[in-house]
């Protein structure tokens, strides 16, 4: 009966991750050693770019990346008000303060033309996020930070395998740095895990210095003699953020298999989309960016809940029943108390408010079958009493 559950996303494991795992479990390291180079290079590889620099999860990447790029009290990140906490949550860890930025009420993207109006004196960054694997407006977010000299940190933690015009997300060719997850939910695995690519070597050093607690080795870079070959420095502030050999051994594994992961989340889509165009008061959110490619980390819709006499929690009840689990990403982040009590007002974010008000993210895993997208459609139809 467990298999006929489907959850709004999962991870696949073969049993040749399970070999790569029980190898690296063999080899001499476990932790730091040479898989994870291994893993960074692949990564930057399928990106394409520069540096690739692997961390304990996509959490840890957002602040290494803000910590890189010296943000701190007194600075500014805009930050789009409908994202996961993570994304605003970094700014806090370095001790700058998030200013949400609204969103387009159809795709949930950031609205750049808002984000311009948010940046004041004190403005220092911009953590655009391509939500549900659609990349947003970079030529508009890049124009913006070369108008203020804002430094870009792309928060890709759905969208590794999108692209945008001719690049692909994470190559870096319009930010400063860009981070993933590798939450099981996420498009690869590593259990715990991210990374943050840059085309920038300087950044991929300090990145790798504040994952390691702010220790360097390197004898041209230490500050006072080493008295020997044990001697190490501490110039910053950094973290235990290290990711370990036995995750990167996962990682690698299912890094070779995305591409295939990535064209079956697209067969998938285009027949929600496909389906969805016959079913009254269901919208697929909309594509946010022309001559972009969704990575399609998530497949969300809006639903007119109202229209059809229900409420989303009801909706979501009734699916449940039918062993469709349901999810709603996101709720506005100045909607949460915390970002409340930090000034925070919602009643400024009507494109985040709209968004938020009949999202509903569906069951979408390379995994499914064409049969399991009808089921889908079918009872969330019965459910709007649309079927
Ligand atoms: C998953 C996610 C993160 C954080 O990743 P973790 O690996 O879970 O820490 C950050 N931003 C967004 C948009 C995410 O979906």
């Amino acid at each position: 009966m467990a298999d006929d559950i489907l959850p709004y996303g999962r991870q696949w494991i073969d049993e040749d991750d399970v070999a790569a795992v029980v190898e690296a479990l063999r080899g001499a390291y476990l932790t730091t050693g040479p898989t994870v180079a291994r893993f960074e290079a692949a990564l930057a590889e399928f990106v394409g770019a520069r540096r690739a620099v692997a961390v304990c999860n996509g959490t840890a990447a957002l602040h290494a990346a803000c910590a890189a790029a010296g943000l701190g009290p007194g600075d500014e990140v805009l930050v789009p008000a409908l994202t996961f906490l993570a994304s605003a949550n970094c700014a806090r860890y370095v001790g700058a303060e998030p200013v949400f930025v609204d969103v387009d009420p159809r795709s949930g993207l950031i609205d750049v033309a808002d984000a311009a109006r948010h940046v004041g004196p004190r403005t220092r960054a911009i953590i655009p996020v391509h939500l549900n694997g659609r990349p947003v407006d970079l030529d508009g977010v890049r124009a913006l930070a070369d108008a203020h000299d804002l430094t870009v940190i792309e928060d890709a933690a759905h969208a590794l395998g999108a692209r945008y015009q001719d690049t692909r997300i994470g190559d870096c060719a319009r930010s400063d740095m860009t981070i993933f997850s590798f939450h099981p939910v996420k498009h690869v695995t590593t259990a715990e895990g991210g990374a943050i690519t840059t085309a920038k070597p300087e950044l991929a050093e300090a990145l790798e210095v504040f994952r390691n607690h702010g220790m360097v080795r390197e004898p041209a870079k230490l500050r006072q003699p080493a008295p020997g070959p044990w001697y190490y420095e501490q110039q910053s502030l950094g973290y235990n953020y290290r990711i370990t050999d036995l995750q990167c051994a996962l990682g690698i594994s299912q890094l070779a298999k995305l591409d295939r992961f990535l064209a079956r989340r697209r067969e998938l889509a285009a027949r929600y989309d496909r389906l969805f165009a016959a079913v009254e008061g269901v919208e697929p959110v909309a594509v946010g960016t022309p001559d972009s490619v969704s990575a399609y980390h998530l497949y969300a819709v809006h639903c007119d809940f109202a229209g059809a006499g229900t409420t989303r929690a009801a909706v979501m009840a009734g699916l449940r029943e039918r062993g469709i689990l349901t999810q709603v990403h996101y709720i506005p982040v100045p909607a949460q108390p915390y970002y409340i009590e930090r000034g925070a007002d919602i009643s400024r974010y009507p494109g985040a408010a709209a968004y938020y008000a009949g999202i509903l993210s569906l069951p979408m895993f390379p995994a499914m079958a064409d049969a399991d997208v009808d089921r889908v459609v079918e009872a969330l139809a019965a459910g709007l009493g649309a079927g």
